[in-house]
């Protein structure tokens, strides 16, 4: 009798049919132009922060997105970490996060001094619930002055951020709806879910600002890099003022006229970035093809689901995700023991953060859903190009 995590096993390898002796998370797929820009960034000397392929890459950003403003930055964290100083996060204040998301969106939190307050998701998205923010806010948040204020710390909170996991777009409709009604800035963390869209729309370009990450295990990578979008030109400027040394522009004075930060991206990454866009289309289409093969292969195991996109949304599936049922959610360590044993880099979903040392003594709405799924979903070998 073979076991759950045998069967497993077996399916990726039958989806993937490929017999390659180690099959990683997610590779990287450079196929088109990069080494040819990269060799033009070099030749031109400007490899900095200044340069051609920087404007060429926000333009062509805003193209793909259909943000009015895109500014370039060093990664995706520091994205976070401009956006919430941008709508006015500092130190006393609270800002509302999934428990279930990736470190960087409470780290981004913590360097304006203020801290994360995590709250619920839903199975449907894998984001956060809105239903359950609004229900929770309604008994432990009161409104001061416009300002939405937790009741039993008394602080502000300031802002909220929902996160596109995995790619798959979170309610946004749901959750701008919360934001208004609660006088919550909303900052959409779209750092895995490039190409992915929401009713049509891209994601990252609902919120007043909305963020994007080009770390080296995302959909598309620049070495390492991040996008602010915002369609918003006060906040569009502001964002490369601050992230430039907040540097007044004159043809010889360095006059700054605030504590600015160095985070522009520089032109290398750049003219990476713009080489990875011109590829996104087949890379999207090759994820797409992927999920279909692990949902084919995943089929005769009835105690798993492999996560689909949710209704209404299209998503970039930039992890593949392995849903158990309950009932074998306490096979899920040797499921990921048998499949890495066997050269497939499987992962389990983030350890929820309210948990986590750094964070552990934060506020934290109850998060019943949020646990469920950290003990049953395991991501699969998602690279483009697996089949
Ligand atoms: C990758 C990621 C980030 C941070 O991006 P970096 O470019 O790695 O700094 C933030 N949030 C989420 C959800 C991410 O997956």
């Amino acid at each position: 009798m073979k076991t759950l995590a045998e069967a497993i096993t077996g399916s990726i390898k039958k989806a993937l049919n490929i017999p390659k002796e180690f099959v990683p998370l997610h590779e990287p797929c450079f196929s088109g132009n990069e080494s040819k820009y990269l060799q033009e960034c070099i030749d031109s000397t400007f490899v900095s922060s200044v340069g051609k392929f920087v404007n060429r890459f926000e333009k062509e950003l805003a193209e793909y997105t259909g943000a009015k403003h895109v500014v370039l930055v060093v990664n995706g964290t520091s994205a976070l970490h401009m956006s919430l100083l941008l709508v006015g996060v500092e130190s006393g204040d609270e800002v509302l996060v999934p428990a279930l998301t990736f470190v960087a969106t409470a780290n981004a939190v913590r360097y304006c001094g203020a801290v994360p307050h995590f709250v619920d998701s839903e199975e449907r998205t894998l984001g956060i619930d809105p239903e359950a923010l609004r229900e929770y806010l309604q008994h432990s948040s009161e409104q001061r002055d416009g300002v939405c204020v937790n009741r039993s710390t008394g602080c502000p909170i300031r802002a909220l951020i929902p996160v596109h996991i995995f790619g798959h777009p979170c309610d946004i409709d749901g959750l701008l709806a919360v934001a208004k009604d609660f006088n919550l800035n909303l900052i959409e963390d779209a750092a895995e879910s490039l190409g992915s869209t929401y009713h049509g729309q891209h994601t990252g370009t609902f919120g007043l600002l909305g963020i994007i990450s080009f770390n080296g295990n995302k959909t598309i990578t620049t070495g390492g890099g991040g996008a602010i979008l915002t369609d918003d030109p006060v906040l569009a400027k502001r964002v490369k003022h601050l992230t430039t040394t907040a540097k007044l522009s004159h043809r010889w004075e360095y006059k700054h006229d605030e504590v600015g930060y160095n985070f522009r991206m520089p032109n290398l990454n750049a003219a990476l970035g713009c080489a990875q866009l011109e590829d996104l289309p087949e890379l999207l289409a090759s994820k797409r093809r992927l999920f279909r093969c692990y949902q084919e292969a995943f089929q005769d195991i009835p105690q798993v689901s492999l996560f689909e996109e949710p209704e209404g949304s299209r998503s970039n599936y930039w992890l593949q995700t392995l849903l158990l049922d309950d009932s074998v959610a306490n096979q899920r360590d040797a499921i990921l023991e048998t499949t890495n044993s066997s050269g497939l880099m499987t992962r389990p979903i983030w350890k929820l953060l309210n948990k986590l040392a750094p964070f552990c003594d934060f506020p934290c709405a109850p998060v019943p859903v949020a646990e469920s799924l950290e003990s049953r979903i395991v991501n699969l070998p998602s690279s483009t190009g697996l089949v």
